[in-house]
């Protein structure tokens, strides 16, 4: 178990298939919030929720294809569907089956 939320800032890997990798993890929210378009808070250990830092408008979370920052593959988007995405919930079937 973590003990405190990890944050996980994307980069664009390829803006039209809209790919996103993770850089790195940090504990401190601010700092990826004002350097960083997007990122991922790792609120439970291997559940992800997709964030807006300075491009302050959530993208479409079901267009997105984000890489998982522990193995690689491709984060599931567990809201898809759901009315009203707010913010999109992602989970690693790799890491967490
Ligand atoms: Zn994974």
């Amino acid at each position: 178990m973590i003990t405190s939320i990890r944050y996980h800032p994307l980069i664009e890997r390829d803006t039209d298939a809209h790919k996103y990798a993770p850089l790195f993890v940090t504990t401190d929210e601010a700092a990826v919030r004002r350097a960083h378009s997007y990122y991922l808070e790792e609120f439970v250990n291997g559940y992800y929720r997709l964030c807006a830092g300075k491009a302050r408008a959530l993208p479409d979370g079901g267009r997105m294809t984000i890489a998982c920052p522990v193995c690689g593959n491709r984060l599931e988007n567990i809201t898809a569907g759901k009315h009203t995405p707010t913010q999109a919930l992602y989970v690693c079937r790799a890491c967490n089956n």
